[in-house]
């Protein structure tokens, strides 16, 4: 019997509906003791002195953006190769996104090339933990010390990948995650702000909350401020999940595993992800990629196909810079970061939780093969 499998599912337990219901029960639904106790604990799973939750993960970007002082006219350099928000937020604030591409293994983006963009208005690089993959930290900081430059790190994809000992979310200046129901862990809608500077934290924390320095304080505002809370509902999910992350994780491990069997005989037409050398990858999502003798008219009929036999998929990342609002606004067209093109061009994200079964997986990937017997020649 054939079933329909979707492409994410978040992971749910028992323990995780007693916690939110038992927050329920108290009067401190918003700026409580579950807010503080899931940032104390973030920020000691992630490594870094200080973790400030917020409504979601384009929330927390937005302010990296406001606490860093970017503003009009100044550029950060990042990668189209994302989730929209990365480059999104950048506009929040009136600045520039000067895309680079990216490199053809991990995804993520190329450091040299990085160097190469950089001008006089240059302020920040923003850089992306692309599906799980770290992106190359060591060389980044280098190129930020060199330049005076400030370092981001959008670890949304990346919750417990890890390389010498270091978590992604370490290796910025500050760095933010998301907890939408597709990532390792979530919170319903949820993200968080990490950093080793107290003055960024505390600059977060009152941006988050209206501009108020004290969080009690409730109606004095030193500057212009947002809402940006999370409740305690939310954050008591965050702590059951951030439990079972461990376990979460390496059931996702499974999965990709099984995936990687599974589609070893059609190795030459679909390539899964590869390992990261020196790196322990959690993964957010399993994409594939086509061989380079096929094209998107393959990869959209693949798309398709699964879904016409109830199996989740869709193409992963689509490029930012050709997204209708950047063609726009900046001018873009195909060829203007043609590694990035190739890649988007051919990848497509196959279901993926860390509920998923071996039957599950197997159904996919025979789903799959049969979908490369049927290509149009
Ligand atoms: C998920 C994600 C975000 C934003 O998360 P939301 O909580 O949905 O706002 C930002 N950047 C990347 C790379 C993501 O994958």
């Amino acid at each position: 019997m054939q079933q329909t499998i979707s492409l994410s599912m978040p992971d749910i337990s028992e323990e995780d509906i007693q916690a939110v219901v038992a927050v329920l029960r108290t009067t401190s639904l918003s700026l409580g003791p579950k807010l503080r106790e899931f940032e104390q604990k973030f920020a000691q799973y992630v490594g870094t002195k200080e973790a400030v939750a917020v409504s979601n993960g384009t929330c927390a970007l937005h302010l990296a953006m406001h606490a860093l002082d970017i503003h009009d006219g100044d550029e950060v350099i990042t990668t189209p190769f994302s989730f929209i928000a990365s480059a999104n937020c950048i506009l929040f604030e009136r600045a520039k996104p000067v895309f680079v591409d990216i490199l053809p293994d991990t995804l993520c983006i190329d450091p040299a090339q990085v160097e190469a963009a950089i001008t006089p208005r240059t302020k920040a690089i923003l850089a992306v933990d692309v599906f799980g993959y770290l992106a190359e930290w060591k060389e980044l900081r280098a190129i930020a010390d060199k330049h005076s430059l400030l370092l981001i790190e959008d670890s949304c994809e990346a919750m417990g990948s890890e390389r010498e000992g270091k978590r992604a979310g370490s290796f910025g200046d500050c760095a933010v995650f998301a907890f939408y129901p597709n990532k390792q862990m979530t919170t319903g809608e949820g993200g968080m702000f990490v950093t080793d500077r107290p003055d960024l934290a505390r600059m977060v924390r009152s941006l988050r909350n209206q501009g108020r320095d004290d969080e009690d304080a409730f109606l004095v505002h030193h500057r212009l401020g947002f809402n940006y809370r999370i409740s305690d509902i939310n954050c008591a999910l965050g702590l059951s999940q951030l439990r079972k992350l461990p376990v979460m994780i390496q059931k996702r491990s499974q999965v990709a595993l099984w995936y990687r069997e599974g589609l070893a005989d059609v190795s030459e037409h679909v390539h899964g992800p590869a390992d990261q050398e020196g790196v322990q990858v959690s993964w957010f999502v399993y994409v594939v990629r086509l061989g380079d003798q096929h094209g998107p008219k393959d990869r959209d009929f693949l798309i398709r196909f699964l879904k016409e036999q109830g199996i989740g998929c869709n193409m992963y990342f689509p490029c930012i810079h050709l997204q209708p609002f950047y063609r726009e606004k900046f001018g873009f067209r195909e060829g203007a970061f043609p590694m990035t093109e190739h890649i988007a061009e051919r990848t497509l994200a196959l279901p993926f939780s860390s509920r998923m079964s071996a039957k599950h997986v197997a159904q996919v990937c025979e789903t799959l093969k049969d979908g490369l017997l049927h290509l149009p020649s």
